[in-house]
């Protein structure tokens, strides 16, 4: 990687972020966390990660349902960093209720912060990466950006949507050096997974054991879950120069669940 790439990921305080910004870092590149956690775990990792791997990190805690929030987190990156040349846009929430029960403000959350917030963070930077003929933009989509489950109406529209969202930026950017990609992991353990566990019981009148092995990993050939390390590999490969020609692609790192 060259030196001094600054990022932008949303969502890197847990999970796939955190494991994203970590592979950044790791490939010399500064960071700009984003999510939402208490003030300490947020400085430990800030600190761990800048120590571990010799480059800034900074924290914004940018709201990401808000337009406004995700404006002011784009301009202090650029002002910390002197520009932004990758943005991930991570951060994501989840809600499993069968669709005459789902609840509007859900669908509005879920909308706001696992689709539109994608499009206010590459509004803000992608005139800047074009103008330098070099930038990166990683949407971290779903198996269900490319498929659906049941009882997840506003999860798998918005990630249908941000597939969508990848290819269009895509072909607006190829010209300009600039590739916008989706990454589209099957199951990957973390807690916006875990939380969803006790919700499918209930949804489904089955244990969360069940949840585990006939739910979550049914559709997984491997029938093992996708690491946050695997994706972190990914998300840092995107952002070489040996990715240049993969643009407006939707990656699926599934353990098959999509070849069927
Ligand atoms: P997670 O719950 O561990 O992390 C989500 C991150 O988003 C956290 O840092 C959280 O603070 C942040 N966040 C949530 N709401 C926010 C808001 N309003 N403003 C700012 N930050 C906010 O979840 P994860 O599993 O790591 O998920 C990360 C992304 O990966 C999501 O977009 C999710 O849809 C996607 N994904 C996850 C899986 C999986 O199995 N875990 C599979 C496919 C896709």
């Amino acid at each position: 990687m060259k030196p001094n790439r600054a990022a932008i990921v949303t969502g890197s305080t847990s999970g796939i972020g955190l494991g994203i910004a970590e592979a950044l870092c790791a490939s010399g590149v500064h960071v700009m966390l984003n999510g939402l956690s208490s003030p300490q775990d947020i400085e430990a990792k800030r600190r761990e990660l800048a120590e571990r791997y010799d480059v800034e990190v900074a924290f914004h805690g940018a709201d990401m349902s808000k337009p406004e929030d995700i404006r002011d987190l784009t301009a202090t990156a650029k002002a910390i960093f002197g520009k932004v040349d990758i943005v991930v846009n991570n951060a994501g929430i989840q809600h499993v209720q069968p669709i005459e029960d789902f609840p509007d403000a859900k669908w509005d959350a879920i909308i706001a912060i696992n689709l539109s917030s994608a499009f206010h963070t590459i509004k803000h930077t992608i005139a800047d990466m074009k103008a330098r003929n070099w930038g990166r933009i990683i949407n971290i989509a779903s198996a269900h950006g490319l498929v659906a489950s049941p009882y997840k109406p506003a999860y798998v529209a918005a990630k249908h949507g941000l597939v969508g969202l990848t290819k269009t930026v895509a072909l607006g950017a190829a010209e300009h050096g600039v590739t916008c990609n989706a990454i589209c992991p099957g199951y990957v353990m973390t807690p916006l997974v875990r939380k969803q566990i006790p919700d499918q019981a209930k949804a489904r009148g089955i244990t969360e054991k069940q949840v585990i092995n006939d739910v979550l990993l049914k559709s997984q050939a491997t029938k093992q879950f996708v690491t946050v390390e695997q994706l972190g590999a990914l998300a840092a490969f995107l952002c070489t120069d040996a990715a240049a020609q993969i643009t407006g692609a939707a990656l699926p790192v599934d353990g098959g669940w999509t070849a069927q």
